[in-house]
């Protein structure tokens, strides 16, 4: 491949590649793409079929490289060479509409050192190096600022105000886990591969309604971090927001569909194993959402909540009688908490649907039931009607 610099440069901040109007999705090509330990460093070099913009930096705490571009598919990552003991995993997926991010477990801190975009008339590469670094060095490389116009914000959002119109009611669905992380697992089936059948056979059944407009924060079998869920969620200016799961847990007896919502104190203790469980997998995946809040931030989002929470308490209550009403089978404890960080959009009522356990062979075979899943849709289909009902009724009271 015949190929020149496009971009040279950077020694600790990120870099933004010149911007290129993309006609199709740019795809990775393993075959170009390689991972090895040279000269004490690391030296990255990544294949992809066309140039793309993006940009590149570290984070710490598990320390990690975290490479941002413009939408590529990252098919056949799993085969991408590796001789590195510096390197301790790869993940990549879509953070948000258009974006993608690799993201590098490093067993120790690491600064890039050089970076740069390779072009050619087959296509493009980046080629990185990472050279070992001391810890102070390189919590301040980590703790820099996020920088004018990155891609994918870091940070939590600000809340902004999503008021209800005489439209439709604008759910965001979110099939939980997908790609690099599966979910449970039983008999060859995913959490990831089950929720997004049936996120894909709720949406289409709000659609057929008529009174709703549905978005996906997959369509597909990807990994999105948990931020970025909530983003997808913000930028659809959602007035309700669903995470669907069918976890697996160990503990205690699991049977049966319950809505968690968000709190610092959580119902039980498998409750809080569970939403940290979900977190920590995000974690080495993307961005850790509890430290990014200022605390003018916090602030705004205290208000926000206090308005959000009895909203998100009828909005159970209602998902609850609707579930009861078709006859599904819900868990002893129906409604529970948990501190599950999907569920942080301050203004955005969020609840977080277990449809079943995975680990309880009943609640398998009803995941795996097209009928039940069509009753269960129906179900919540009827209690996101009955609370944008009660919900638009009682914010004209409150105007
Ligand atoms: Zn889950």
């Amino acid at each position: 491949m015949k190929l020149w610099v496009l971009v040279l440069g950077l020694l600790l901040g990120p870099v933004a590649a010149a911007a290129q109007e993309l006609s199709a999705l740019a795809r990775l090509v393993p075959g170009q793409s390689a991972i090895a330990d040279r000269q004490g460093g690391v030296a990255v070099d990544l294949g992809l079929s066309q140039p793309v913009p993006w940009r590149v930096r570290v984070l710490d705490a598990p320390p990690r490289l975290v490479l941002d571009m413009r939408e590529v598919d990252w098919t056949g990552l799993a085969g991408v060479a590796r001789r590195s003991e510096a390197v301790l995993d790869l993940r990549a997926g879509v953070v948000r509409q258009g974006w993608s991010r690799l993201v590098m477990e490093l067993a120790g801190p690491h600064l890039v050192t050089q970076a740069e975009m390779l072009t050619g008339e087959s296509g493009a590469k980046v080629r990185l190096m990472l050279e070992p670094a001391g810890a102070a060095e390189f919590a301040a490389a980590a703790a820099l600022p996020e920088p004018e116009g990155w891609a994918v914000p870091l940070g939590a959002d600000l809340p902004r105000a999503t008021p209800r119109g005489a439209g439709p009611l604008v759910v965001v669905l979110d099939p939980g886990h997908g790609g690099i992380d599966p979910g449970a697992e039983r008999d060859e089936l995913t959490e990831a591969g089950l929720m997004l059948t049936f996120a894909r056979e709720l949406k289409d059944l709000l659609l057929r309604d008529g009174g709703f407009q549905v978005i996906l924060t997959r369509e597909e079998d990807v990994f999105v971090p948990l931020e970025a869920r909530i983003s997808i969620a913000r930028a659809a200016g959602a007035h309700v927001f669903l995470s669907l799961h069918a976890d697996a847990i160990a503990e205690g007896e699991a049977v049966g569909a319950t809505l968690y919502t968000l709190s610092d104190e959580a119902s039980d203790a498998a409750s809080q194993a569970l939403a940290e469980r979900h977190d920590r997998d995000d974690l080495l995946s993307g961005v850790d959402l509890t430290e990014q809040d200022d605390l003018v931030a916090t602030v705004l989002m205290d208000m926000a909540r206090t308005e959000t929470g009895p909203r998100i308490e009828r909005l159970t209550l209602a998902l609850e009688d609707a579930i009861k009403a078709a006859g599904l089978r819900m868990h002893r404890h129906p409604r529970q908490t948990a501190g599950f960080s999907v569920l942080k959009s301050p203004d955005i009522p969020s609840v977080l649907v277990e449809l079943g356990f995975m680990s309880s062979a009943q609640d398998l075979a009803r995941l795996t039931d097209p009928d039940w899943r069509a009753t269960m849709a129906l179900a919540l289909r009827d209690g996101l009607k009955a609370w944008a009902a009660q919900d638009a009724a009682l914010s004209a009271l409150r105007r």
